[in-house]
């Protein structure tokens, strides 16, 4: 067995270090893991709306902020809750040692407010684990090549313990949430919903993709691509989580897994676009070159010639994508760009749609019986998405959570 073979890395959200009494439970729960023989490495994110705060503050200034600027000022909130914990667990008679992403030489690329983790060296953390130390990383950050901070997307944190636990090998990763694990929907919408105790990647991949937020979907992403075990679980209780690990037989004999809910989108619709071969791949092409993600597409038929595009982008990068979107139509001769932000993507996700029919038409009858109007719809193997509005979101998910059973064994 390696050296580390007793490695476990714990990452804390920022309601479980949402203050001091909170970080020091943290501190008692690292440490009685620690006596029990156990190498720690321990990821911490901001303390509770820190991140959303400081986002705050930069567009009190502008709307468009630098992303490098951006990255330097919301890297700073996990900087304070890692040194807060490390204190917290001297003050109970262990040692401990906090680093930010640099120092412990995360290399990212250069993609600000999204960076994608390049390398780990993981030297100085090791040399502390060999001297007893439980090493406390904060989560979210590093740095390029150039040194430059970066930040890796919202939740990143989750993607520094993941990536953090393949580099040292350890035996788990145990990510401390509010809730005791992933549920059939979120449990704050549906009261009725059922942890599960067990998903494959493949699902929670889309499930985080679809906007369950308990996971952020590059961290199970990079989970599933190095078999790194997690184990989703509460940091207000010691019951069992949620285990994601490889698809297992009896997964397929569940239908539908779950249902979600994003509301972080926006559609953006650019009119009278010239219906001839090329226009898609050049108004996406820029939108690509200016690293923004698209989501859903659609484009209705053409009875004059001209036809109406829609797609959905994150609503943090909704003023970009209609600078972009605005700069294309005048050059290709397209009509106006509008904007709604007031919409939810609700899906279905499951493993065993691979096998099953009519799961979508299920779907539409519960949006249907409840008046919900769909605007977009979209499908993959084992997801199928519809556009509402806003207002209907919880309306729709407790609809559909109903129809399929999911709160029942
Ligand atoms: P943390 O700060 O610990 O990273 P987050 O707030 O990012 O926590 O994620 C946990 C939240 O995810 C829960 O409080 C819950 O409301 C939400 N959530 C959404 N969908 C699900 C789901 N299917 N299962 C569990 N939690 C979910
Ligand atoms: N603090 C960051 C955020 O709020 C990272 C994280 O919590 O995972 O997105
Ligand atoms: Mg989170």
């Amino acid at each position: 067995m390696s050296k580390l073979s007793k490695l476990i890395v714990q990452k804390y959200g920022g309601t479980s270090v949402a203050d001091i009494g909170r970080i020091k439970e943290v501190a008692k729960r690292v440490v009685r893991q620690k006596r029990k023989g156990y190498k720690m490495v321990v990821v911490v994110s901001a303390l509770g709306d820190t991140t959303d705060d400081l986002i705050d503050l930069a567009h009190k200034i502008t709307d468009s902020p630098s992303e490098r600027e951006m990255d330097m000022l919301i890297s700073t909130g996990e900087q304070i809750s890692v040194s807060l914990l490390a204190m917290a667990i001297h003050k109970l008679g262990s040692q401990a040692i906090s680093f930010t992403g640099a120092q412990v030489g995360i290399i990212t690329d250069t993609s600000h407010t999204k960076a994608r983790i390049l390398d780990i060296n993981t030297k100085r953390i090791e040399q502390e684990l060999k001297k007893g130390k439980v090493v406390i990383v904060a989560g979210f950050q590093g740095i390029t090549m150039t040194q430059d901070i970066t930040t890796l997307g919202r939740g990143g944190s989750n993607l520094t313990a993941v990536a953090l636990a393949k580099a040292l090998g350890a035996k788990v990763c145990e990510m401390y949430t509010d809730v005791e694990g992933v549920y059939t929907a979120d449990p704050r919408i549906v009261p009725g919903a059922r942890k599960l105790s067990r998903i494959s990647y493949e699902e929670m991949l889309e499930f985080a993709s679809a906007g369950a937020q308990v996971l952020q979907p590059r961290s199970v992403e990079v989970a599933k691509k190095f078999n790194v075990p997690i184990h989703v679980r509460s940091s207000f209780s010691n019951k069992k989580g949620t285990i994601i690990s490889k698809e297992v037989k009896a997964m397929e004999d569940i239908v539908v897994s779950g249902v979600t809910v994003n509301k972080n989108e926006a559609k953006i619709t650019m009119c009278d676009v010239p219906d001839k071969p090329g226009i898609a791949a050049r108004i996406f092409k820029r939108i690509a070159q200016s690293n923004i993600n698209i989501d859903m597409i659609i484009q209705n038929v053409s009875r004059t010639g001209y036809t109406d595009m829609s797609f959905t982008v994150p609503q943090r990068d909704k003023n970009k994508t209609l600078r972009v979107a605005r700069e294309v139509s005048r050059k290709i001769g397209a009509g106006d760009v509008t904007f709604n932000e007031k919409i939810a993507k609700v899906s279905v996700v499951g493993i065993g749609m691979r096998s099953h029919s009519g799961i979508a038409s299920k779907m539409f009858s519960a949006l249907a019986r409840k008046k919900i109007n769909i605007g977009m719809i979209s499908t993959s193997e084992i997801k199928i998405s519809c556009v509402i509005n806003e207002k209907n979101a919880a309306k729709a998910v407790k609809a559909i959570h109903k129809e399929f059973g999911l709160g029942k064994r």
